[in-house]
């Protein structure tokens, strides 16, 4: 697969700045027609984790979503805006998330599509995976195409949210919940959505980069200032670039470490990138939180699952709930995977013995009333 990753400025979400760095970007590769044939159905998979505005920078943002519209109908192709966000995937939900995200006035100006659809299908998977079905939404198992449109986030768990993680959500509603409870170690989930994103199989995948978010990402962080706008045929090597665009190595991030060890990046990172030096770009006061989730790796030995049990136990990160922020909604507790929370009379509490650490109640809370607690031995370890 092509390793290139073009990686062009853009200062803010100004349509023409949008539009120009986008067709700058897909020059870089000879044009979204490549790609992309007339009367093709093209999938958008955007992020729309959450109901939250563009300007939380939580959401692709809707001027980056327009432009790929636009360039998806210039080359004849019919675009359809996806996702399947936490929580319950229903069209109401959608629909109100449309709205929030700005996504329903893009469909509104151009004539695309948002999917409404909220049927499943078993898909096979590919060569190379390690699972043999995955169920995927039916927009996404039939769409001819599917550009991955990503927004580059901080995340509590994986530390990093891009290209291959954003495909998650092509599984959808609550089944993602199911699959977070087969698979609670992290090294076992990245391995998992390095097999749906084999799958998957983007064309492209676009990143906004424009703004990013930094520290208690994926929801309940802070927007920062990236300027750029990323393009790759492959979410391998976006995700190693923009991994070490904000200052992380490849090893500290789960998806980007195995996917150089199976073999699905293969050049360096400093050869991929085009349009700009990675060394200039490269951030180095960008916020990421701490390793979140259970790991097999320990300050680089291999656990065995009894240590690893008694190790999460004091070492490992948990959610917190803060009264004073929390409004009682209860999202938390229905998205729960592990069904480990109750809500009492002021916020939910978490029984512990049977939280797997997946953290989707701080992702999908609307009042940033979780935090992610990682006792102070753990910090101290990963420190020195
Ligand atoms: S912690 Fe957040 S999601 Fe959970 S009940 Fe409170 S406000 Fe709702
Ligand atoms: S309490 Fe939160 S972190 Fe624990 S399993 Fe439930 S959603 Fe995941």
């Amino acid at each position: 697969m092509d390793e290139k990753v073009a990686l062009v400025p853009c200062a803010n979400y100004n349509k023409d700045k949008v539009d120009n760095a986008l067709a700058k970007a897909l020059d870089c590769f000879g044009g979204l027609e490549k790609f992309v044939q007339p009367g093709q159905r093209v999938l958008l998979k955007v992020n729309l984790l959450t109901k939250r505005p563009p300007e939380d920078a939580v959401t692709t943002h809707p001027a980056v979503v327009k432009a790929v519209v636009q360039e998806v109908m210039r080359v004849g192709g019919q675009p359809l805006i996806y996702d399947s966000p936490g929580g319950p995937f229903t069209e109401a939900s959608l629909q109100g998330i449309y709205d929030i995200s700005g996504l329903a006035q893009v469909a509104t100006e151009t004539g695309a599509k948002l999917n409404l659809d909220v049927a499943a299908s078993s898909v096979p998977a590919a060569e190379k995976a390690r699972v043999r079905n995955f169920t995927l939404s039916q927009a996404i198992a039939t769409a001819d195409v599917i550009i991955n449109l990503p927004k580059l986030k901080s995340h509590g768990l994986t530390r990093y949210t891009g290209a291959v993680k954003n495909l998650f959500g092509c599984i959808p509603g609550l089944q993602k919940a199911e699959y977070h409870l087969q698979l609670p170690v992290l090294e076992q989930f990245a391995d998992f959505l390095l097999d749906l994103a084999l799958t998957v199989k983007p064309v492209l995948t676009i990143m906004d980069a424009v703004v990013a978010m930094e520290g208690e990402g994926p929801s309940a962080g802070t927007p920062r200032h990236l300027g750029y706008i990323l393009v790759s045929p492959s979410v391998f090597a976006l995700d190693a670039v923009a991994v070490n665009m904000i200052g992380l190595k490849e090893t500290e991030v789960p998806t980007t470490r195995l996917a150089r060890e199976r073999c699905l990046l293969t050049s360096m990172v400093d050869d991929m990138v085009m349009g700009a030096s990675l060394r200039e770009v490269a951030i180095s006061d960008f916020v990421v939180p701490p390793p979140g989730g259970t790991s097999f790796r320990l300050l680089g030995h291999r656990l065995s699952p009894k240590l690893l049990k008694l190790a999460g136990r004091w070492l490992g990160a948990r959610p917190v709930f803060q009264a004073e922020k929390c409004r009682r909604c209860g999202i938390c507790v229905r998205s729960c995977p592990a069904k480990a929370l109750t809500l009492n009379k002021k916020q939910p509490t978490v029984d512990l013995t049977k939280c797997i650490r997946c953290f989707c109640c701080q992702e999908l809370c609307p009042a940033q009333a979780v935090i992610i607690h990682r006792p102070w031995l753990s910090r101290w370890l990963i420190k020195h």
